[in-house]
């Protein structure tokens, strides 16, 4: 038998080793072992075995380390998969099922001094006066931390120890888990009872997880059986359909409906992962999940994984999960490696976040691992969202996923009328471009009247600038991508991100009927719209929000807990305000330049787009008023903001994905992304072009492949490095994985330049 075996050192690759007769009932998959290499002995995990190697002399595992397995066979596969699909060294791959908290040598349960009392063997002896308090201290509490103990009497540590040599009381070392969540009070909650959609969509869940519980199939042969050959979008028509997309707007009810399902897999055994945004994480969205599991016949203990546990916190969270205790996990991206026993259930609330995707090595997306391992494990996988990616209604419309859909908010409150303004009659209207138009202004003056609340949202993140004609709202476009060219102020051109298309900055509108010099408008910022606004209405208490001016942690809590008080009355914010707040008195939501996130040069822009108009307006009216959105655009008629208008999901994708067709952008092919990156720009540059000369040969015989640039990428300098890009795109992207990873292995760059290939992006900067 031959043992493949990641090591515990960066060294980009595995290594077989042949299993000695004495040691094969002892190897496994997830074994940890000793193996020689050169003349060292290292540490490393047995992730495969196998019959034959290809490699020849091969040289036996020196020994078996520890008991338990620390990683299930699933997981191990995961990470390998993970390693060929996203072009990453395995030992990377490796240590996201294992983190760092588990892995180091030291790391273990926190241990306490405890005091305990020894039954008495007869009379207690005379003790001195100290001994005496102390003992009766312990006499009353039995068993209580040694500091605490210490604490109570003001005795000293040998007083202690004088009472254990005279057999009275024992010191011992004690577990004590750390629990994050610990001090919080959790008043218990009962199911809700469902309404129409809701049971639909609970019905079938269920029903899912009856066929794969009935299944019965162990994970491993599982996955024997149907090895998937890619995540999200890899095979077409999987035998079972066991992925679910539910389509609900915001407020309809899918958080209980995602209850429910925990507590259907709980009751046939299984356990269940919840993934949730980093930022919706909140320890409201944490005690919602608790309280429901926290009593009743479905309880169990809840672990949370995300980034701001401690090292030791996390520890604790992981070998709950291992050992079983806890049966259902709530977390950030990285909790989709949890290791729970007998996996029933994932789901993954707002699907469509980009912060699923890692921006570092491995670079996954928990989404689509998170769909690959329920493959794996034969669990049922719940994407949620009130606006889904296109690349997962594309694969529910296919029949790869099964749509569900809760139409309609459970209060019955109506989507709020959303005007959308057209800006370029403002400006001509008033010779310059206003901040607000006169629409906004009397909204926004009705409000401060009634004493109602209003937010505006600009999003001006900016790492590029279209150039925008805001007169007749023309924006200059790349002919071959269909995305907006990035208007270069030093050079004074326009530059396609995508494919390097370079020409000079007209002086003038392009559009012959407009022909404005004024073509060349910079644009705003969240600033200068708080400016304005003292400006226009004085006597308005007005508090920006964005990441200048929320120096410290705590700064984001107040600001919207004086916002929930009454004490601002109009809140101005980048996309940090966009999200899942709720406040009920807001009845105005005002989106101050929406084609600023348009015209981003990145083919998910009117993607992004759209689902930010989406978000932004579901704030407005979550209470008795009815709530109103208006939109300033110089796009006013573009499909994006048309369909965010009226409410259309289905539209906009209609459309949206027309485009994607045409010019051959996912979801109807997948990109890999190859970033260099040095500080010497015609290095970098230099480095990029010979890349894609190479990668053009090797690739030759490849078929459906599309390579576009080197161009710069439209973060062109980033902490004083210079980056280009090259984009790759196909339909076979497994296949094209293999073939770069074997031409990464196999090339060499020069030190100074950088190089990182990203497989299905969600970011193009
Ligand atoms: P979503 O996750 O779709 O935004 P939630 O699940 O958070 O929606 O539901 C919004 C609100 O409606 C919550 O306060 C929730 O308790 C409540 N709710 C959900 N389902 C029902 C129901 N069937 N009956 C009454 N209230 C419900
Ligand atoms: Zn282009």
């Amino acid at each position: 038998m031959i043992a493949r075996v990641t090591l515990e050192l960066a060294l980009g690759r595995e290594f077989d080793y042949a299993v000695p007769d004495e040691w094969a009932g002892q190897v496994a998959v997830g074994s940890r072992v000793e193996v020689p290499l050169g003349r060292r002995k290292v540490l490393g995990i047995v992730t495969d075995l196998a019959e034959a190697s290809g490699q020849v002399h091969l040289k036996p595992i020196l020994r078996v380390v520890g008991g338990q397995a620390l990683v299930t066979p699933v997981l191990l596969r995961l990470a390998r998969w993970m390693a060929e699909y996203y072009c990453c060294p395995p030992e990377l791959a490796l240590r996201s099922v294992l983190p760092e908290a588990v892995r180091r040598p030291e790391a273990g349960w926190r241990q306490r001094l405890q005091v305990r009392m020894v039954p008495a063997q007869g009379p207690l002896p005379k003790l001195p006066k100290r001994q005496r308090e102390v003992w009766h201290v312990v006499e009353e509490r039995r068993c209580l931390p040694l500091t605490e103990l210490l604490e109570l009497t003001g005795a000293s540590l040998s007083t202690v120890r004088r009472l254990e040599d005279k057999g009275l009381v024992e010191i011992v070392p004690q577990v004590e888990e750390r629990d994050p969540y610990g001090r919080e009070q959790i008043l218990p909650t009962e199911p809700l009872p469902l309404n129409e959609a809701q049971r639909r969509a609970l019905a079938a869940i269920r029903e899912a997880l009856d066929r794969l519980c009935g299944l019965q199939l162990k994970p491993s042969e599982e996955s024997e059986a149907r090895e998937p050959s890619a995540a999200g979008a890899g095979k077409e028509g999987a035998a079972l359909s066991r992925t679910f997309l539910l389509h609900g707007v915001t407020g309809s009810g899918k958080t209980e409906v995602y209850l429910q399902a925990m507590a259907a897999a709980l009751e046939r055994g299984r356990g269940a992962i919840v993934l949730v945004p980093e930022i919706a994480l909140t320890p409201q969205t944490v005690e919602r999940f608790k309280a429901r599991f926290s009593s009743g016949p479905h309880r169990t203990l809840v672990a949370v994984l995300h980034s701001h546990l401690s090292a030791g916190e996390r520890h604790d969270e992981w070998h709950k999960i291992r050992q079983g205790r806890a049966r259902i996990v709530i977390g950030a991206r990285s909790a989709v490696f949890a290791p729970v026993q007998n996996l029933g259930l994932i789901i993954v609330d707002e699907e469509h976040e980009p912060t699923y995707k890692q921006e570092e090595a491995p670079r996954y997306h928990a989404r689509d691992v998170a769909v690959l391992r329920g493959q794996m494990e034969g669990a049922v996988v719940v994407l949620g969202s009130a606006t889904p990616s296109l690349e997962s209604y594309w694969n529910a419309r296919r029949g790869k996923y099964r749509l569900l859909v809760l139409p309609e908010r459970v209060d019955q409150q109506k989507m709020p009328r959303v005007r959308v303004v057209d800006m370029r009659q403002a400006a001509r209207a008033e010779r310059g471009v206003p901040v607000f138009s006169p629409q906004l202004r009397e909204a926004i003056l009705q409000r401060l009247e009634k004493r109602e609340q209003v937010i505006l949202f600009l999003n001006r993140r900016g790492y590029a600038t279209a150039l925008q004609c805001p007169r007749c709202g023309y924006v200059a476009q790349c002919p071959n991508c269909s995305v907006a060219l990035t208007y270069h102020r030093a050079g004074q051109h326009l530059l396609c991100h995508i494919c390097g298309e370079r020409r000079p900055a007209p002086s003038a509108c392009p559009n012959e009927t407009c022909r404005d010099p004024a073509i060349r408008y910079a644009g705003l910022g969240t600033q200068r719209v708080e400016e304005a606004l003292q400006r226009q209405f004085p006597r308005a208490r007005v508090q920006r929000m964005d990441s200048d001016t929320l120096k410290r942690k705590e700064d984001y809590r107040r600001i919207l807990a004086e916002f929930r008080a009454g004490r601002i009355d109009i809140l101005v914010g980048t996309q940090m305000i966009a999200k899942g707040l709720h406040f009920p008195n807001v009845t105005l939501v005002g989106i101050v330049h929406a084609d600023l996130a348009l015209h981003q040069p990145d083919f998910r822009a009117a993607e992004r787009t759209f689902q930010l108009l989406t978000q932004v307006a579901g704030r407005a009216g979550r209470g008795e008023v009815e709530g109103e959105v208006i939109i300033q655009s110089f796009t006013p008629y573009h499909p994006a903001i048309q369909y965010a208008r009226r409410h259309d999901f289905e539209g906009f994708y209609e459309q949206e994905m027309e485009f994607r067709a045409q010019l051959e952008y996912p979801p109807l092919t997948r990109v890999a992304l190859v970033t260099l990156r040095g500080r010497n720009e015609d290095k970098v540059r230099f480095v990029a072009e010979h890349v894609r000369r190479d990668l053009s040969r090797r690739l030759e015989g490849f078929s459906e492949l599309k390579m576009t640039g080197p161009a710069p990428a439209p973060l062109e300098r980033a902490q004083t490095y210079y980056r280009y890009h090259l984009m790759l795109r196909t339909r076979r992207m497994p296949a094209l994985s293999r073939e770069l990873g074997a031409w990464l292995k196999e090339t060499t760059l020069p030190e100074d330049v950088h190089l990182t290939v990203d497989v299905d992006p969600v970011s193009l900067l």
